[in-house]
Formats: C-alpha cells, structure tokens, sequence
C-alpha cells in the first residue's frame, strides 16, 4: 500500500471559543492509501490538548508508509505496527484507520456500516454546538441555528446560567452543557443545580481531566447525569470511570480511529455506561468516517463539518438533527472541490 498526505485548512463560520481556549481555523491532513489503485481517505484533526498539530501528524507519516504493508483487510495488524512505530498521535493514527477502512469497503464495494454489520437507519439525531459568547450572542446562535432539535452548548465561565437562560428563552430545543473541565467540583455542582431548571439533559466534562474523585463527587451531588470526555482517552479508561460518571464521550481523534474506539463502545456497553459519538473540528471526511459507528451509540454530536465555511467534502448529511449516511462504498465520501496535489510519503 502507498500513503500521501495533504494538509487541509477548515475556517470556522464563527470563532469557537470554549472554556479553554478559541479556535479560528482547523489544520487538518488528508491521507490517502492507495492498493492496486482505489484509494481509501483518512483525515486527521490534530488537538494540541491530546499533543498534536499538523506538523506532528505529517512528521509521523513517513514511518507509519512503511508499515502499512500489503494486505489492506489485516486492520488489527496494520494499527499495531503503527503503534510500534509511534506512541500517541491519536488523531495521526485514526486518519490511517480510516483510510484502510475506506479502502476495504470500496475493495469489497460495500458500504462500511455493512462491513461493520449496522443497520444504516439507526443514527441518532445530532446535537449542534453554540460556543461560548456573550448571553445575547449565544441566543442569537440558537435561533440560527433553528433547525437542529438538539444544542450542546459549551459552558465553563462565570456566566454559564445567563448564558444558558438566554437560549432557553428562545429555544425549547433539546440541551447538553459541555464544561470541558473549566469547573472546579464545588463550582460545578453549585452551577449545574442552578442550571437544572432550564431542563439539561446531561453535563460534559465537568471538572479537570484527571480528576476522577471530583467527577464521583459532582455526579454524587447532582440529578443531571455527568458525561466523561477530555477523562475517557484509552480503553482502559472505561471501567475505572464506570464509577464515576453516567456515560462517556468517544472521538476517533482522541482514541486512534474506528478499530480503536469500536472497543471502547463495547467496554463501554460492558460498564453499563451511556455512549456519546464526539467530534473535533473536522471536514465531512471525518465526520462521515465517525457516523458510521452511529447505529452503535446513544447520542452523536458530530457537527465539526457544520461549524466551517469550506468544507473540502460531502458526505454524511443531517435531515431535522438525523444523520443520514452515504450508501457509496467505503465511507461513502466525495470531493466537493476541485483537485489537490497529494504529497508522496515515502
Ligand atoms: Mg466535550
């Protein structure tokens, strides 16, 4: 199998800003892998928070050439070599997993829900996120943003009830809070009990990563159920946060891609744990790549494609919040651009 690589830049409609930090634009790489010339696609959103940047992903890609091998279907002992060759870059990893799962399913023409065995009609709804803004701002976000039944809305400030009450004044959607990590335990359940009221459906992320015993202890004082993210990076993660929270937020970037985060689900299943489909800012590729798994877990939140004003491809579509998947073989994904030059891995 042959690798090349491009970088891709998404621009934001508007600035995301959440309780950590702002994001104006998305550095992503395209890889594609190539057998007997199909292609399969991979896209690789690299997270500073999980260590990652374009460069990183694009300096990871001449080793992971090499051990990719010959035999597209070998998926377990593909991801495997390419553990050998690196550790971490999650989201360098998932764009070849994605590639080969692409690749297998257009070898086989078959779409990839079909390779995984799902039923392509039980994607959930998506939710739509409203970064943080000022409370009038964040209202206006939800009454443009009309058409999805369900917001997740990022929270994390001192402003957080202000901010979430202007939305409820003009929208009776549905709505999940994402704090990522900007509470301390104290904070998080004096303003989630303040927040109960508007009618949350579930809180993401409440205090710092690392701060198992602060999640129990918000989950313990509250009656709105806690979702582990930025807390939920490895498989092994799973039962040792079954204790402490009500269900957990998956991302292909975080975690290494489809193979990896397939595991997590059924760990996750296992633990008796709720299971969020996550997104980072990412085109229709990616995006397309992760609904896929959708027909497997209890809510998705992959709107990274909607958040930006030049998405290079067409893949998954959203019908009144519902996620349709492509019926075309592999992830089913287009180029809705003109041409690119691919750069050769070697
Ligand atoms: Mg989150």
């Amino acid at each position: 199998m042959r690798l090349t690589a491009h970088p891709i830049e998404l621009h934001l409609t508007d600035p995301f800003r959440i309780s950590r930090s702002v994001q104006h634009v998305a550095s992503n790489v395209v890889v594609e892998v190539s057998h007997h010339g199909v292609i399969g696609l991979g896209e690789a959103a690299p997270s500073k928070y999980y260590g990652e940047r374009s460069e990183t992903v694009r300096a990871a890609l001449p080793g992971f050439a090499e051990a990719l091998g010959d035999d597209p279907f070998q998926h377990e002992e593909v991801m495997a070599r390419l553990e050998q060759v690196l550790r971490l870059q999650p989201a360098a990893k998932a764009a070849i997993d994605m590639a080969l799962y692409d690749l297998q399913g257009k070898l086989l023409n078959v779409p990839l829900y079909t390779l995984l065995g799902l039923n392509p009609q039980r994607t959930p709804l998506t939710s739509f996120t409203i970064g943080l803004a000022s409370p009038a701002e964040m209202a206006r976000k939800a009454q443009a943003a009309s058409a999805y039944p369900i917001f997740k809305v990022k929270v994390g400030t001192q402003n957080d009830v202000e901010n979430i009450k202007a939305i409820r004044e003009v929208s009776q959607a549905t709505i999940r809070v994402d704090a990522n990590g900007g509470w301390t335990p104290k904070e998080a359940i004096r303003t989630i009990n303040a927040l109960a009221p508007y009618n949350i459906e579930f809180v993401e992320q409440p205090v710092i990563a690392h701060d198992l015993a602060g999640l129990k202890l918000v989950r313990e004082n509250v009656d709105v159920p806690i979702f582990a993210d930025e807390s939920c990076v490895a498989l092994e993660d799973i039962p040792r946060l079954s204790e402490c929270v009500d269900g957990v937020v998956l991302k292909l970037m975080k975690s290494n891609g489809i193979a990896a985060v397939l595991k997590m689900i059924h760990a996750a299943r296992a633990c008796h744990l709720k299971i969020m489909l996550g997104c980072m800012i990412e085109s229709s590729l990616a995006i397309t790549a992760a609904a896929h798994l959708t027909p497997l877990v209890d809510y998705a939140d992959l709107d990274g494609n909607l958040l930006v004003s030049d998405d290079p491809y067409r893949g998954v579509t959203v019908a009144d919040g519902k996620l349709i998947l492509p019926t075309g073989p592999g992830l089913g994904v287009q180029n809705a651009r003109t041409t690119h030059t691919s750069i050769p891995i070697d």
